[in-house]
C-alpha cells in the first residue's frame, strides 16, 4: 500500500534556519507511543457515513492533526513513520557514543549518524566535496571523455539520474537471470509533463525552476549573467530529454520498458558515447544482454551529444551533479534546494530538522543494520505469527474469489490459481541480514560516507549479474511504514513498520485489524493480478497466460474503475488520472473485498458484539478508513496528481466502499445515498 511521500520568494530564505528549532516532538523516544488502530477520537460522528465514510472515520483525526511545518502531507502512515524515526534516533544517539562496548554494527550506524549530525564540519566543507568532480567536468576536452566521467559519477556520487540511470534487474521474461539495465532520466522537474504543459501554473513552475537552476550555478562559481544563460541551457537540454521520455502511464506497460539489447547495439543507439569507458568506470559490464528500457530516449541522448556544444553539456552536468548532491552540502545549497523542491513545489513551510534527515540517510545506506536493532526491539514473534496467519486467510480468500469469478474461463483460472500458489510472503524483516562489513564509515567524513555507501550499493548490485536470484532479499527496510508486491519475485512484503499500532493492533478485535492490515495484505496480493501484475506469471516472467476473451473481460472491468476515479477532483481543476492510478485502485478494491471475506471466515464461529457504538461490520470499515486519514497541502496535491500512482486517501476509502454492497448494508444506507451505488453501476474486478 505504497504511501508517498517539493512558494517561497528569495526574501523569505534568510529567515529560515537550516536546522529548525526544537519542538515538542523533536526528541528521541525510547518507547513507541500507542494509538489504537480504531480510534473513536479520530472520528467525526456528525458526518453521515452514507455520504462520506472518510469524513466520518477521519474527521477528528484531520482536525486534531494539523500539518507540521516541515511536512508536505501528514497522515496516519506519516505520523507512525515519524514515531519510528524518533525511536531510531534514540537507537542512533546511543550507538553514536564512542563506547568500547559497541558492536561493530552499532559502531557503523552510530558513526555514520554522528558524522551526519556534525553540521559544523559539513558547513566548513562547503562545496569542497564536489570540487574534484566539478574540476573533472570543467576539464573535459571533448564529448568522447563523457563516458568514463559519467560512469564514475553514477558509481560513486549519484547512483542515478545524470543524463540517464543504470541498475541491475531481473530479466522481465527470464526472472532467474539478473541483467544490467539503463533507464531514462536526467530531469530536474518531478515529471516529463512539467516541461510541456502550457497552463499558467506550469509556466510559473518552469520560470521558478530556471531561477533556481541559475542560483545553483552561481553557487558553483558562475557570474550572475552567466548563470542565467546556463539555466536556460539546462531547461532546453532537459526539455529535449523529457520529450523523448515515456509518460508515467506508458511506463506502466511492462512491454514498453523491456528491450533486450546486445551491448554492440547500444553503441549504435548512442553513437559518440564511450560505453566501454562508461562500463569500466561503473565497475561492471553487461553480460550478453542488457535492458535498454527506453530506446527512443537513448537515441535522443545520442542526438544531444551530437548537437550540444561541449560547454553546454558541461553546464548541464555541473548543474545535475550539484542539484543531486545539494542536500549533503553546506547551508547555502541546502536552503536553495529546499526553497524550490519542498517550499515552492510542495508547500512545505520549514526544513526538516537535521536529525530526521540523518536518521533517513542511515536507514537508506545502512538500513538492515539499523533495521535489525529496530526489529529486535519492536517486532515480537507473536505479531509475526498472527500476521502470517492473517496473510494465509487472505490468500485462501483470493483462491475462492478466483474460483467463483463468473467472467473468467476455467483455463485462465487454472493459471491464476497456479500463480497465487507460487506467491511468497515475507513478513517483518529478512531471514538473513545484509553484511555491511566492507563498507567503511568514518566519523569525520559525512559526504565520504554517503559516497562510499553508493559505491557499496553499486557493487552489491553488480555482483548479482550472473548469480542466482536471492529470493530472500528485501526492497524495504524493517522500520519502513509501507509494503510492496514485486512482480519479478512474485512476492508480497510487509516490513515490521507497517505491522504495528495504529495499523496492526494486537490489543483490538479482529474487525478493525482485518479492515486495516487485512486490506493492506489483500492490496499487495491483488497487485499480482492488477492491470500490470497480471501480465507476469507465477515464476515472475512477463508472459501472457490469459485467453484473449478473459483479457478483454478484465480490461472492461478495469476501465470501470478508471472511469470512476477519473471523475474525482484532487485540487483546483485537477482530477485523478485514472490510467495512472488504476493498478493501485484495483488493488485497493480487491484488497478490501479479500480482507472482508478473510475476516468473515476467521470469525465465523464467534459471536461478535458492538464496541464503542459500532457494529462489528461497521468496525471493519471504520478500521479500514482510519489507515488513510491525512492532511495535504494543495501544492503537494498538485504534485502528487502528476506523479503518484495512488489516489488521495479520501478516494482510496470512499472509492472502494462505494463498490461494496456490504458497506451500504453495514450502515443501512438508503438507495440514492452517495456511497450506495445502484447494483448495475458497481465496479468489480476480483
Ligand atoms: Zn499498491
Amino acid at each position: 500500500m505504497t504511501i508517498r511521500r517539493f512558494r517561497l520568494a528569495a526574501l523569505a530564505l534568510s529567515a529560515i534556519a537550516v536546522f529548525a528549532p526544537s519542538r515538542a516532538d523533536d526528541q528521541p523516544i525510547s518507547q513507541l507511543p500507542y494509538t489504537p488502530s480504531l480510534d473513536p477520537a479520530a472520528m467525526d460522528r456528525s458526518a453521515d457515513p452514507c455520504q462520506d465514510l472518510y469524513q466520518y472515520a477521519c474527521g477528528g483525526w484531520m482536525k486534531n492533526n494539523p500539518l507540521p511545518g516541515d511536512q508536505p502531507s501528514w497522515s496516519v502512515y506519516g505520523k507512525l513513520a515519524q514515531d519510528n524515526q524518533r525511536y531510531l534516533w534514540g537507537i542512533l544517539e546511543d550507538a553514536a557514543k564512542p563506547e568500547p562496548s559497541r558492536t561493530p554494527t552499532q559502531q557503523k550506524i552510530g558513526d555514520y549518524f554522528a558524522a551526519c549530525m556534525d553540521v559544523d564540519a559539513v558547513e566548513k566543507a562547503g562545496a569542497q566535496p564536489l570540487a574534484a568532480d566539478l574540476a573533472r567536468i570543467a576539464g573535459m576536452k571533448s564529448i568522447a571523455e563523457l563516458g568514463p566521467i559519467l560512469g564514475s559519477l553514477h558509481a560513486r556520487v549519484i547512483s542515478n539520474g545524470v543524463l540517464f540511470g543504470n541498475g541491475v534487474e531481473q530479466d522481465a521474461k527470464e526472472s532467474t537471470q539478473q541483467i544490467f539495465a539503463v533507464y531514462a532520466g536526467g530531469l530536474g522537474l518531478p515529471d516529463r509533463d512539467y516541461y510541456f504543459k502550457d497552463d499558467d501554473k506550469s509556466k510559473e513552475t518552469r520560470a521558478k525552476y530556471v531561477e533556481y537552476v541559475a542560483r545553483m550555478l552561481e553557487l558553483t562559481g558562475d557570474s550572475h549573467e552567466r548563470a542565467k544563460i546556463g539555466a536556460a541551457t539546462v531547461l532546453r537540454i532537459e526539455t529535449e530529454l523529457a520529450r523523448a521520455s515515456l509518460t508515467r502511464v506508458e511506463r506502466r506497460d511492462p512491454y514498453k520498458i523491456y528491450h533486450h539489447t546486445a551491448p554492440a547495439k547500444l553503441k549504435k543507439l548512442v553513437p559518440g558515447f564511450d560505453w566501454d569507458g562508461y562500463f569500466a568506470a561503473v565497475g561492471g559490464r553487461p553480460s550478453a544482454w542488457l535492458n535498454v528500457s527506453e530506446p527512443a530516449f537513448f537515441t535522443e541522448v545520442g542526438a544531444r551529444l551530437k548537437a550540444e556544444k561541449l560547454d553546454d553539456m558541461k553546464t548541464y552536468l555541473r548543474w545535475s551533479l550539484t542539484n543531486m548532491r545539494a542536500d549533503y552540502l553546506s547551508k547555502a545549497f541546502v536552503d536553495e534546494h529546499f526553497a524550490f523542491y519542498r517550499a515552492y513545489l510542495r508547500g512545505v513551510k520549514e526544513p526538516q530538522p537535521r536529525w530526521k534527515k540523518c536518521v533517513g540517510w542511515v536507514d537508506r545506506d545502512l538500513g538492515e543494520a539499523l533495521g535489525k536493532e529496530f526489529a529486535d526491539r519492536t517486532f515480537p514473534p507473536e505479531t509475526k505469527a498472527k500476521t502470517v496467519a492473517m496473510t494465509n486467510l487472505v490468500v485462501a480468500a483470493m483462491k475462492d474469489r478466483i474460483q467463483g469469478l463468473d467472467w473468467m474461463s476455467a483455463e485462465t483460472k487454472k493459471h491464476a490459481i497456479e500463480k497465487l500458489g507460487k506467491i511468497r510472503n515475507k513478513v517483518g524483516y529478512p531471514d538473513k541480514w545484509r553484511d555491511y562489513s566492507t563498507l567503511q564509515v568514518s566519523r569525520g567524513d559525512f559526504f565520504g560516507n554517503v559516497a562510499r555507501s553508493i559505491v557499496f550499493e553499486t557493487n552489491r548490485q553488480l555482483a548479482k549479474i550472473g548469480k542466482p536470484v536471492d529470493r530472500g532479499e528485501w526492497g524495504m527496510t524493517p522500520p519502513t511504514v509501507n509494503a510492496y508486491y514485486n512482480p519479478s519475485m512474485n512476492d508480497i512484503n510487509f516490513p515490521a513498520g507497517v505491522l504495528m499500532p495504529p495499523l496492526y493492533d494486537a490489543k483490538l478485535d479482529d474487525a478493525p485489524n482485518y479492515g486495516n492490515t487485512g486490506s493492506t495484505i489483500g492490496h499487495e496480493l491483488t497487485h499480482g493480478f492488477d492491470d500490470e501484475g497480471r501480465q507476469y506469471d507465477g515464476d515472475g516472467n512477463l508472459r501472457d497466460w490469459w485467453t484473449k476473451k478473459d483479457g478483454e473481460e478484465f480490461e472492461k472491468r478495469a476501465n470501470c474503475i478508471r472511469d470512476q476515479y477519473s471523475s474525482y477532483v484532487v485540487v483546483d481543476d485537477i482530477k485523478i488520472n485514472g490510467k495512472l492510478t488504476s493498478g493501485e485502485d484495483i488493488a485497493d478494491l480487491g484488497g478490501t473485498i479479500l480482507a472482508w471475506a478473510a475476516w468473515k471466515e476467521a470469525t465465523k464461529s464467534e459471536k461478535l458484539v458492538p464496541i464503542d457504538g459500532l457494529t462489528p461490520d461497521q468496525r471493519f470499515f471504520v478500521g479500514l478508513a482510519q489507515w488513510a486519514c491525512e492532511n495535504e497541502r494543495p501544492e503537494n496535491q498538485r504534485l502528487l496528481a502528476a506523479t503518484n500512482p495512488h489516489s488521495p486517501g479520501k478516494y482510496r476509502i470512499n472509492g472502494v466502499v462505494v463498490n461494496m454492497p456490504e458497506y451500504a448494508a453495514a450502515f443501512q444506507c438508503p438507495a440514492g445515498a452517495a456511497l450506495a451505488k445502484p447494483a448495475d453501476k458497481i465496479c468489480k474486478v476480483w
